[in-house]
């Protein structure tokens, strides 16, 4: 359902994507890891085409994008792949004057054209999902960080993506905030939400992930099952990086 073919990604003269190659089923939850500057936001990004890729493709459900050719880049099929994915940044990014319920409805509206009623029932559901149906009038600076990120969560899943992507979802919250965000997430994950997670929290890579890839400087240096990777890494660098956590 995601495919990812020699992705490359350079900033300047600063090559940081060399050339990656991953795939997705429906229904799994990919968590990648990897050494700070690995690339890993930087890829998370090129799946919703926050970062235009250089060179490669990528595919998601019937949307196919090769970027080698960037004169035959199709808008339409760009604006298509971005409406399959929802995502959830490590500082949350909620628009600060609309309460929880604002943020919730807000994406319905403006590209799923809902009317008002059935955004503000489906955004209610929600915010009830991710235990917060008590703050729906609260604004974004009345929440904590985790109940802001969980709010965030619900933003991204109310226009109905194929994926969510997140990035570092727990890195900006206080210690004892971080369970209740990652509780959401192993929530979704066993309801069969496909995801893509950038995270440091390995114990929780471990937990949720079908799959986890290890970046190093560009590319994808070991991938398999959680327990593949984080427990018998083949390759010396994965083994340090891995090491070093511990
Ligand atoms: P971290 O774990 O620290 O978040 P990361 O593995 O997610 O790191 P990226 O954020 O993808 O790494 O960054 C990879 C490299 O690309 C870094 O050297 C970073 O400084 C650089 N970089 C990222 N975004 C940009 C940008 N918009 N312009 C220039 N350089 C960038």
């Amino acid at each position: 359902m995601i495919e990812i073919l020699d992705l490359h990604k350079s900033f300047g003269s600063l090559e940081v994507l060399k050339g990656v190659d991953l795939s997705l089923e429906h229904g799994k939850v990919l968590v990648i890891i990897g050494p700070s500057g690995s690339g890993k936001t930087t890829l998370l990004r090129c799946f919703n085409l926050l970062e235009i890729p250089d060179q490669g493709s990528v595919s998601l459900a019937d949307v196919k994008i090769n970027f080698t050719d960037a004169k035959r880049i199709d808008q339409k099929s760009m604006l298509a792949l971005r409406r399959k994915t929802g995502m959830v940044f490590q500082s949350y990014n909620l628009f600060p004057h609309m309460t929880a319920l604002g943020n919730v409805m807000e994406g319905q509206i403006t590209v799923q054209k809902r009317t008002k009623e059935e955004a503000r029932k489906r955004a209610l559901a929600l915010l009830d999902k991710v235990g917060l149906a008590d703050k729906a009038d609260s604004y974004p600076h009345q929440l904590s960080g985790g109940q802001q990120q969980r709010v965030a969560i619900a933003r991204a899943m109310a226009v109905e993506p194929e994926v969510l992507l997140f990035d570092e979802p727990t890195s900006a919250l206080d210690p004892e905030l971080v369970g209740e965000v990652l509780k959401v997430i192993k929530q979704l994950a066993r309801e069969g939400m496909t995801m893509v997670i950038v995270t440091h929290e390995m114990k929780f890579a471990a937990d949720v992930a079908d799959r986890i890839i290890l970046m190093d400087d560009g590319l994808i240096l070991e991938q398999g099952s959680p327990q593949e990777v984080l427990e018998h890494p083949r390759n010396p660098r994965a083994l340090q990086f891995l090491n070093r956590l511990n």
